[in-house]
């Protein structure tokens, strides 16, 4: 185990200095995959967001009077900076979360890509004419909401936080970005950042636990636009908290219980390969697009189950900063305990499992919040594991026998975030892709993201679109102004 990280200090960011919250209080950082204390971050109160609100207030003015390329070359600096320091954050980020090296590679130049992205599109900030009479002139504008908060979650930290920032800022906003408690450390790097890179207050970040940092962005009168990932709950907890103060724009990206429909003429090895990886287990099936319910025509279903579980069971868990690690620990104990309890109502609800299950052997992982992966098979849409989010290691493989009943199940749960379908039979996959309930569909294809595409949820999975122009439009306000010609 590596263990030459130093004992992390994150700070704050509120009116462009580096600070401490004013409750003088910390949240320890610990590492996931040993228990160690790794770093401590400030435990930010209802006042830093107060704090933060002010100076993003002040800040926006000036900020919305920059030409959208000028805010663009802003983005474009803290993308360049966020890739010289690609190395030091991903190593943090690592150690932080328990996600494998090899692939939060990846989370760390999207981050920088998100803001690379989004620079490049001011132009698109654009109204309309509209011929509604002959003697006036009726034309939209767009403009900035003022103050956005954006609140994120654990499995993705620094490319969320990054993220967050990118289309609000290009529209013309301020923001508070308030990172998730278990895995800050990264936004602490990020802080540092934007210290050094933009004008004060245009970004704060604020760290400490949902309750009350989350809370108080939800309450705050003065943010008029909240952008949410995290669980289902939460977002309906930010809903109803805000809609106890005032009206505002609120979207949410929300959880997945994502179906990967094989139809019967797919070959068994290719789809095992891509179920698999589907299922990012490289980050413990910790990741909203995850495609946790496998649902196989019962003609190849043996088969692909079969292969599905040989390959689950040679994953190679270990060090997340060891390259060869296919699989790392579970973000924190309260979710490890969590998603063992989803385990156990699985065997108690009767499903079969197949591999894994318990914590893995060997004094490697007597520390630490390690789970084998684990593969149910003989899942129903009545079991708990058939229709909850679990977000952990955990596939459950469905049997099908026609096209409906595959549909049926796909869209069994409250859930309708991704779906991935697999045929060469072009027909039967527009027909299933237009019946799935779910806001982004993979033909023979799963996982990616293409930036500029609308990537969001259906039904309890979320509101909103974000990673394309909806998101930076979302960002603004319509005005329309009427200009009398005679
Ligand atoms: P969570 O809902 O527990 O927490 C998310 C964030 O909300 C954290 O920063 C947390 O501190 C904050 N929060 C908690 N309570 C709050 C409250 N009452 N008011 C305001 N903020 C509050 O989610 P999590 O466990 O961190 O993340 C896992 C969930 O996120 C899963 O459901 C996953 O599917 C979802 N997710 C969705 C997407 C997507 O793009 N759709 C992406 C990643 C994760």
């Amino acid at each position: 185990m590596n263990n030459s990280l130093q004992l992390h200090t994150a700070l704050m960011l509120i009116g462009g200095k580096l600070v401490e919250s004013e409750s003088g209080l910390w949240l320890d950082s610990v590492d996931p995959a040993t228990e160690e204390l790794i770093g401590r971050v400030p435990a930010g109160t209802a006042a830093d967001v107060h704090n933060a609100f002010l100076a993003a207030e002040a800040a926006q003015p000036a900020w919305a009077a920059l030409t959208p390329a000028a805010r663009g070359q802003y983005l474009l600096a803290v993308a360049r900076a966020m890739r010289e320091r690609a190395d030091e954050i991903l190593r943090l980020e690592v150690r932080d979360t328990g996600n494998t090296i090899t692939k939060m590679k990846g989370d760390v130049l999207q981050a920088a890509k998100s803001l690379e992205f989004f620079a490049g599109l001011g132009s698109e900030i654009k109204g309309e004419s509209v011929p509604a009479s002959t003697d006036n002139l009726h034309v939209s504008i767009r403009e900035p909401y003022g103050v956005v908060g954006r609140i994120v979650p654990f499995n993705h930290p620094v490319k969320f936080a990054s993220n967050a920032m990118a289309a609000p800022l290009m529209a013309g906003n301020t923001v508070i970005i308030k990172p998730p408690e278990q895995s800050s450390l990264s936004a602490g790097i990020l802080a540092e950042i934007c210290q050094q890179l933009l004008p004060p207050g245009v970004v704060n970040i604020v760290t400490g636990n949902g309750m009350p940092v989350g809370d108080a962005i939800a309450r705050h009168p003065g943010i008029k636009r909240i952008a949410f990932t995290g669980s289902v709950p939460t977002g309906m907890a930010i809903q109803r908290a805000a809609a106890e103060v005032c009206v505002k724009a609120i979207t949410l990206e929300l959880g997945g219980k994502n179906p990967l429909i094989v139809l019967p003429d797919m070959d068994p090895d290719e789809i095992a390969q891509v179920a698999v990886s589907a299922m990012n287990f490289a980050w413990q099936g910790q990741s909203c697009g995850s495609a946790s319910r496998l649902l196989v025509h019962e003609s190849l279903h043996d088969a692909v189950l079969a292969k599905v579980v040989e390959r689950v069971a040679a994953l190679r868990l270990g060090d997340p900063l060891d390259g060869d690690s296919q699989m790392g620990p579970m973000n924190s104990k309260r979710h490890y305990d969590r998603v063992r309890g989803m385990i156990q109502k699985g065997v108690d609800e009767g499903a079969r499992l197949m591999t894994g299950g318990g914590r893995p052997e060997g004094a490697r992982f007597e520390k630490g919040y390690w789970l084998q992966p684990t593969v149910f098979a003989d899942v129903r849409p009545d079991m708990t594991i058939g229709r909850e989010e679990i977000f952990g290691p955990v596939l459950s493989v469905f049997k099908w026998r026609d096209e409906q009943e595959a549909i049926d199940i796909a869209n069994s749960t409250d859930y309708g975030l991704t779906a991935s379908i697999w045929t060469h039979d072009i027909k039967t996959a527009f027909r299933m892709a237009k019946a799935v309930r779910s806001g982004y569909v993979w033909v023979n294809g799963a996982s990616g993201h293409f930036y500029g595409t609308a990537f969001g949820g259906m039904k309890n999975s979320g509101l909103g679109r974000e990673e394309g122009l909806d998101e930076l439009l979302s960002y603004t306000e319509v005005k329309t102004l009427h200009i009398r010609l005679t």
